[in-house]
């Protein structure tokens, strides 16, 4: 099956409002430009470095949001409000407002999302909750960014049903801070996602196939 009969397989299973992130990761330009001639627009990367070249030979394709999603790190943080609209792995308030002050100088203002840790994992970066409560008086108000929601990624040895308990604290730790967007749900899990009330899902490989290293 093509990634395009996918894409449209997955369309066809959107509620309304519901946003299908497709994750490029892994996978080349052409296989971006393939469903983005079919009128999909969101693209997600998590490496820069594997990311800039796709988007330097994608600059024709005027309409493509790229969304990152991957762990940042200081050094690469200018490339990244240079390059992308969408940052989904806030992590920090330093973080936050190293962007912030980078986007000014740079007149970008990125859409960012806190990525929350709902579950002790030592694979993945993000706020605890309460980290994130404690940091929020101050994120909301930053200069020249915005923040539209909440990510976040379940470690791989919780269940299903696990997983959507996880979702729905997440849906509900948004709804609390008055934030419309649940980046939640990926390959293995977005119905339980779905279900839970996500708005962003991330999918790789139910997309594009199994990634090429
Ligand atoms: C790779 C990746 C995805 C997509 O994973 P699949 O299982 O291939 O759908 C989603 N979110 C993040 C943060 C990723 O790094």
């Amino acid at each position: 099956m093509t990634s395009t009969i996918r894409l449209k397989e997955f369309y066809s299973k959107l509620p309304l409002g519901v946003n299908l992130l497709a994750v490029s990761k892994g996978h080349s330009a052409s296989a971006i430009r393939d469903l983005a001639s079919q009128g999909h627009h969101q693209f997600g990367e998590s490496k820069l470095q594997e990311a800039l070249p796709k988007i330097n030979s994608l600059r024709d394709l005027k309409d493509i949001t790229w969304h990152f999603i991957g762990k940042i790190q200081t050094n690469k943080v200018r490339s990244i409000v240079k390059e992308f609209d969408v940052i989904h792995s806030i992590d920090s308030l330093k973080l936050a407002e190293r962007i912030s002050r980078i986007a000014s100088e740079e007149y970008k203002s990125p859409l960012l999302l806190a990525q929350v840790k709902f579950r002790p994992d030592p694979n993945k970066s993000g706020f605890l909750k309460n980290e994130l409560l404690e940091a929020w008086e101050k994120l909301k108000y930053l200069p020249n960014v915005k923040f539209v929601g909440l990510m976040t990624i379940t470690p791989i040895e919780l269940a299903l049903n696990e997983r959507k308990i996880v979702f729905c604290e997440c849906r509900k730790l948004a709804n609390q801070l008055g934030l419309k967007d649940c980046s939640m749900g990926m390959s293995g899990d977005w119905q339980e996602a779905l279900a839970a009330g996500s708005t962003i899902l991330r999918i790789g490989s139910a997309l594009f196939g199994d990634r090429h290293k």
